[in-house]
């Protein structure tokens, strides 16, 4: 089997000394979506930037396709692929919508082929392409920078909360393009604090609880169980 795409090892990592993972191990093979779950301040950004390879490791390692890659800088990650979009969205405000779809021409692709991967995926957005991303709604924004990222042809897709703020219908509408974007072959991990849209697309899950893996497997009925207790457990 081919190794994971994405693999973090036994990943200690924290803030000026102050600890906050502590020994995480995770890895998303190629199309598959893992949902990264945990309570407020678990560790899930941090996670997901160690994997980006912006924020620095204590002790552990990151290895992408098999290949060990913890001293790679985060420049270096992505243009190998991994696509980091972080929580609050990453797109220009005071930027059109085709402008802001226009700024991912340095990945070499054209205007037009950028607009086509966006347009095709999300309609919507070619109503809007006029208008500025900063008056689009919560979801078109998050169509947006989900576009963004795609221009960059990502082996490795991170997603930080992608549903903060959104209604549910929303929600799962994004979803299902995220779980289209997996099969065509993208590893994703996905960051979610609350767990039920995420779950009903996920190949897997994990959850964080104080820097901890504590839960490591399906993402099913029997999870969304032990869900309350992993979080009520961590309020102690
Ligand atoms: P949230 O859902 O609130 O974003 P999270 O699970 O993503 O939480 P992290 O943001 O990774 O958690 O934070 C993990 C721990 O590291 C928390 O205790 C947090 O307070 C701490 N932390 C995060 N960023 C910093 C920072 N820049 N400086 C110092 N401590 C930080």
């Amino acid at each position: 089997m081919n190794p994971p795409l994405l693999e973090l090892r036994d990943i200690r990592a924290g803030y000026g000394g102050i600890s906050a993972l502590h020994g995480v191990n995770i890895s998303v093979r190629a199309g598959h979506v893992v949902a990264l779950l945990g309570p407020n301040g678990a560790g899930k950004t941090t996670t997901q930037k160690v994997a980006a390879r912006v924020h620095p490791v204590d002790s552990g390692r990151v290895l992408y396709g098999g290949r060990d890659v913890t001293g790679m800088s985060s420049r270096d990650a992505a243009r190998a692929g991994v696509c980091l979009i972080p929580e609050g969205r990453g797109v220009f405000p005071n930027l059109t919508v085709r402008e802001n779809l226009w700024m991912m021409t340095f990945t070499g692709k054209t205007r037009e082929q950028i607009e086509d991967i966006a347009f095709t995926r999300f309609p919507i957005l070619k109503e809007r392409a006029a208008q500025t991303a900063g008056t689009l709604s919560g979801g078109e924004q998050q169509m947006l920078a989900l576009t963004r990222g795609l221009a960059s042809d990502p082996a490795v897709l991170l997603l930080d909360e992608l549903s903060m703020g959104l209604a549910p219908l929303v929600v799962e509408k994004l979803y299902d393009q995220v779980a289209e974007i997996a099969r065509e072959g993208v590893a994703v991990l996905v960051v979610e604090q609350f767990a039920s849209a995420v779950l009903d697309m996920a190949d897997h899950a994990a959850v964080l609880v104080r820097g901890r893996v504590e839960y490591d497997g399906p993402p099913g009925e029997s999870l969304k169980k032990e869900l309350a207790n992993l979080y009520l457990g961590s309020a102690s």
